[in-house]
């Protein structure tokens, strides 16, 4: 039995924290995991950028409503479920991924959790596990499957490095250049191509 493992933003659905910026104009939301490989380290920079510019969870939530997956994500998931079972592997929050969820047809997600003060304001995160992606592939291939995974940053190799098949998809240069070892895919056609070659390949 073969599971598909999937990052969200920057594979489905656009970065959320720079559309973010470029709503609210404030050029430092554009920092990603694409720039920052520690996730903490990044995200207590975001949450201190929100109390200075006193922005709240509506706020973002405001933005995110506006938004909609990548051109050709829907289709793609659509047909990619109608050959494996998939999973959303990300490390966004379940505050913000709703609205874009319901555009893809809301399938599987494990992420984690934002800390809302009273006045809502983002006072926190937690995460559902540190390094869950890894843990979540390493869990399924003890329930017996293997695990195929596709992801663009930072956040995604140990994901890719314990999945019996990992590719970089939408990857930028610097992390196709560290990580030579996933084949780099860069059209929804290529990916879907590259994981039933690697399925054909694994055991059943
Ligand atoms: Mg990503």
């Amino acid at each position: 039995m073969q599971v598909v493992c999937l990052d969200l933003e920057g594979v489905l659905v656009p970065e959320i924290w720079i559309a973010f910026a470029d709503r609210t104009g404030i050029a430092e939301f554009r920092r990603t995991t694409r720039d920052e490989p520690d996730y903490d380290k990044l995200m207590q920079y975001r949450l201190a950028l929100l109390r200075r510019h006193g922005l709240k969870l509506a706020d973002i939530q405001a933005v995110i409503a506006g938004m909609s997956p990548l051109p050709g994500a829907r289709e793609f998931l659509d047909e990619l479920r109608t050959r494996y079972q998939v999973i959303i592997l990300s490390d966004t929050f379940y505050e913000f991924a709703d609205p874009l969820m319901q555009q893809l047809g809301r399938p599987t997600l494990f992420c984690h959790r934002l800390l809302i003060d009273e006045q809502g304001f983002v006072a926190g995160y937690r995460l559902r596990q540190p390094d869950q992606k890894r843990h979540a592939v390493i869990a399924l291939q003890g329930l017996n499957y293997r695990v195929l995974a596709a992801g663009d940053s930072y956040n995604d190799t140990a994901m890719l490095t314990a999945a019996d098949a990992g590719f970089l998809m939408h990857a930028p240069p610097n992390i196709v250049a560290e990580f030579p070892q996933f084949p780099l895919n860069d059209s929804y056609p290529q990916l879907l191509a590259s994981i039933d070659a690697a399925a054909a390949r694994l055991p059943g």
